[in-house]
């Protein structure tokens, strides 16, 4: 042994990946490139998660009366939120292996009464949702994705700039022309929240007495098209995400370019590892939220009453005998990896990475002992002991992993849903791929370290 090998050192895990698993890291990420240009919004990643896992035999926890070892049951939080769980041989009160992740990404929310005209053109305007950089998001191409209610109640689902066919949207620059101006600015304010307003139609109504023309043929067009009108799109979730696939990156095809691997890549590699377990030992969990972007406030955010509740719902319908105590035995003896993505080393901006504890992409799964800022606020630290328990058992079942901080001391910082799976007084640590541009409209991971996170995931819920 030479020195150098007592010390800690992540390989780069393509190197160690034969021909025949490289081909099973490919088609992997296929399928989860498909999957991820297929669903751009928590409502639409959380409706296709529930087609995969009835497709996998999971039935709705509403169908059981009694909860066995082998039961594969899901359940699902206003359309944005899943708990999918395969009861364990052991005794619920043992503890649930829980990988929790979260099916919201950084996008452009259409503002309560978005339509305005001006300049001849029918626009909307927009609240951004999440870490963007405003300036990212002009001049390419947008889609509009969501639900729009009816004063009766009714649903019409609106999806356009998808396919080939459809129209795109966008948000206009200034030229540099004429950008003088606008170039001395601080990057921060160059492009402001209130100049985030999609380009939407640009023919006017016809007619003397009409005042807004442009905006007056949108309403006319919606009318048409969608049976919908101004008011109904105060009671909707209308969202603007990038109109881009996911698409292979690099020459070599290593990396996956796409919208909102933050953080549906621990999203559908958690969905996947649950799908394909069989008998695991605890009950196991994978737990898709909404709202970290935002604080994981709200009903279907993690700070939610929804997880707890369907812990109580579980523990009802496996002991003959409900008791609050056995919900929180439940709780205290659960282990979570919490399944969120790492920032991974850019060298176009090496500054504000830490060399000895940093992310590189194509080096497994990144183990992230702390989140947090400065002094770690707002962190919520994995022990010692546990920490070595999940290093032990991806080293043993050959997972590739790494360990990082966000970036160097001081430099900010970041949160993930671990501290609130942690109030629980359950052993919890951040877990997931590194990200290149993380929140940016276009992210990219490598595909390995996508096929080793679900790894990682699946040896947690069934081996540990
Ligand atoms: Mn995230
Ligand atoms: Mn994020």
């Amino acid at each position: 042994m030479s020195k150098n090998e007592k010390d800690f050192q992540a390989k780069n895990a393509w190197l160690e990946t034969t021909d025949a698993e490289r081909k099973e890291v490919f088609n992997f990420n296929s399928n989860y490139a498909q999957f991820l240009t297929n669903n751009k919004t928590e409502r639409e990643f959380a409706r296709a998660s529930v087609v995969e896992l009835e497709k996998a035999g999971f039935k709705p926890i509403s169908d059981y009366d009694k909860l066995a070892t082998g039961d594969k049951v899901y359940t699902i939080n206003r359309n944005r939120a899943i708990l999918a769980a395969v009861i364990g041989k052991r005794d619920l009160a043992d503890g649930l292996k829980i990988v929790g992740a979260h099916i919201d990404s950084p996008r452009l929310d259409l503002k309560p009464n978005p339509l305005y005209e001006d300049g001849d053109l029918a626009l909307f305007k927009t609240h951004y949702y999440g870490g963007v950089k405003k300036y990212q998001w002009v001049t390419m191409p947008l889609a509009i994705h969501g639900l729009v209610i009816k004063e009766d109640g009714s649903k019409v689902e609106i999806k356009i700039g998808e396919k080939a066919e459809d129209p795109i949207f966008f948000i206009s620059d200034v030229l540099p022309h004429l950008g003088k101006d606008q170039m001395k600015k601080k990057m921060s304010e160059g492009i402001t929240g209130e100049q985030l307003n999609i380009v939407i139609g640009s023919i006017p109504v016809d007619g003397e007495d009409v005042k807004e023309k442009f905006k007056s043929a949108i309403l006319d067009h919606l009318e048409r098209e969608y049976d919908i009108n101004g008011e109904d799109l105060i009671s909707a979730d209308l969202q603007v995400v990038p109109a881009f696939a996911a698409l292979d990156a690099g020459l070599d095809r290593s990396l996956l370019a796409g919208y909102g691997h933050d953080d549906r890549v621990c999203s559908y590699t958690a969905l996947q590892a649950i799908i394909d377990i069989n008998e695991p030992e605890y009950t196991a969990v994978t737990l898709l939220v909404d709202k970290e972007e935002v604080g994981s406030m709200g009903n279907t955010g993690m700070q939610s009453h929804f997880f707890e509740d369907q812990v109580a719902n579980l523990v009802d319908l496996y002991y003959d005998d409900y008791s609050e105590f056995l919900v929180r035995r439940v709780l205290q003896n659960s282990r979570v990896l919490s399944g969120d993505v790492s920032a991974a080393f850019d060298p176009n901006y090496p500054d504000v990475y830490a060399k000895h504890n940093s992310a590189y992409l194509g080096k497994g799964i990144v183990l992230n002992k702390y989140t947090g800022a400065r002094g770690k606020a707002g962190s919520s630290e994995a022990s010692a002991e546990f920490m070595g328990e999940i290093r032990g058992l991806f080293n043993k079942a050959g997972v590739f992993w790494q360990t990082a901080e966000l970036g160097k001391v001081d430099k900010g910082g970041g949160g993930t849903i671990a501290q609130f799976l942690a109030n629980y007084n359950m052993d919890v640590v951040d877990c997931g791929p590194a990200v290149l541009s993380m929140h940016a409209p276009y992210e990219v991971v490598s595909k390995v370290d996508v096929y080793h996170t679900y790894l990682g995931y699946s040896v947690f819920l069934e081996k540990m």
